[in-house]
């Protein structure tokens, strides 16, 4: 028998987390703060991501300026934005207005990730305790007699396999997460939404909207941004299962469909978009995994609740959730006492707020892309005004922005540049 392909390598950690996306990596740098040792596999060797949202409501920003990382990420470069105006037939439908909330937090962010992603791995760094494996993906979950999850295995291209032991995996690895998957959870995929979403930018230098805008076009609609370096993003909402028809008509027919919706930009689209391979087709659905915790284990981000891009707020979630488990496994580390029964403090509050944001985005949905008669005509109108113009449309907007309640967090937990912090036996 030949030498065994595999180099082998064992890590010792506190928390093992998987997935470096704004979930991941926020919550490793919580806790890298507060002493806890962490290890980070990512599956990818860089943060270049083609068409992952970008839209920062102004919670996620709070908790990014709470970690002092949002003004670096931003200077990587960013769009202000003023709010979500939907339009038909050029007419303002519904104003949300960002300006009306109280500042420095007033505006949208178009962010680009790899910016976000860069600045928050860059903070992670220099921590005493911080193990990054990057281009390592999770391939099992390693169990103790008593069925707590322990650690897992990863592997780097078919050469390199890690054993981490850690006394908790966190599953942050996504909405198609494999560390769900490996725990034998059931992803809870839910087909609410009835539309995909075909993505592309456009160079568009003078053509800012300072806004995100959805423009209403018969049974679609095409939401618009500004993002960085002067580009137009956009996204183009069309009934579920209609793509593969528009496509057999090739570039010329897409064009003349997008031009026909966004007439404004023909001159882009024609100058622009000359290949099929420009767009990229998204699978929208929404999910919530059956649980969120086990012993040993936590999911959170995407990987425990996914949401439809209407509406911005899958980031904004992954962030808040971070912070929300941070203390929870803080203190469950300093008790040894990593139980599913204490770890389900996390999925008691922050459930509910999901299941919230989705239940607003299936209104949203209809209200906006859904087609009807004179009545939902009328009750669309309705809706808008009261958004647009009242002071409950200005606690609706907050709540869009924040959640519920605003999320922090728990700073005070920091300990300055501690390498070991509390751990589980
Ligand atoms: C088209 C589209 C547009 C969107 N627009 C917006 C928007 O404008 N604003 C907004 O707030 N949200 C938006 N979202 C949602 C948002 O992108 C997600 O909710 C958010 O990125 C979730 O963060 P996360 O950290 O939980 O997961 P992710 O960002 O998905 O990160 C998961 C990480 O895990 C890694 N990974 C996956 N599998 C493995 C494995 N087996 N081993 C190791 N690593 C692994 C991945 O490479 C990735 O880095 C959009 C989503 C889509 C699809």
């Amino acid at each position: 028998m030949g030498p065994s392909p595999w180099q082998d390598a064992t890590v010792h950690t506190d928390v093992l987390v998987v997935g470096a996306g704004p979930a991941g990596l926020a919550l490793s740098l919580m806790l890298l703060r507060s002493g806890v040792r962490v290890t980070l596999a990512e599956r990818s060797s860089c943060f270049r991501r083609d068409f992952y949202g970008e839209i920062l409501q102004p919670g996620g920003q709070l908790v990014l300026d709470d970690l002092g990382v949002l003004e670096k990420a931003s200077a990587r470069g960013a769009r202000t934005l003023d709010g979500f105006q939907v339009l038909g037939r050029e007419k303002v439908l519904l104003d949300i207005d960002y300006r009306r909330l109280p500042a420095p937090h007033n505006r949208l962010l178009a962010l680009p990730q790899p910016h976000l992603l860069e600045e928050l791995l860059a903070a992670c760094g220099p921590l005493p305790g911080f193990t990054y494996l990057d281009g390592h993906r999770i391939n099992a979950l390693t169990e103790g007699d008593d069925g707590r999850v322990t650690g897992a295995v990863l592997t780097r291209l078919g050469t390199r396999r890690v054993r981490v032991r850690a006394s908790v995996v966190v599953g942050a690895d996504g909405r198609f997460s494999k560390t769900r998957a490996l725990a034998g959870i059931d992803a809870g995929r839910r087909e609410v939404f009835d539309q995909d979403v075909v993505w592309f930018t456009l160079p568009a230098p003078g053509r800012a909207t300072g806004r995100v805008r959805i423009h209403r076009a018969g049974k679609a609609a095409v939401l618009v941004h500004d993002t960085h370096p002067d580009r137009l993003r956009i996204g183009w909402t069309l009934p579920h299962g209609s793509w593969n028809q528009l496509a057999a008509h090739g570039i010329d027919g897409v064009r003349r469909d997008l031009a026909a919706a966004l007439p404004q930009y023909a001159d882009l689209l024609h100058e622009h978009l000359t290949s099929l391979s420009d767009l990229s087709l998204l699978d929208v659905f929404a999910a919530d995994a059956a649980t969120w915790t086990g012993d040993g284990l936590v999911l959170l981000g995407d990987a425990a609740h996914t949401h439809g891009p209407l509406g911005a707020q899958g980031i904004n979630l992954a962030l808040q959730d971070a912070a929300v488990l941070h203390p929870v496994l803080v203190e469950a580390l300093a008790a040894s006492d990593v139980r599913r029964e204490r770890l389900a403090a996390f999925e008691a509050e922050r459930r509910p707020v999901a299941d919230a944001v989705t239940r607003i985005q299936r209104v949203q949905a209809m209200a906006f892309f859904g087609v009807g008669g004179p009545l939902a005509e009328f009750v669309r109108a309705r809706a808008a005004s009261v958004v647009t113009r009242t002071p409950a449309g200005a606690r609706i907007t907050s709540r869009i922005a924040y959640g519920r309640t605003p999320v922090r967090v728990r700073t005070e937990l920091f300990t300055a540049g501690a390498a070991h912090g509390p751990r589980a036996a």
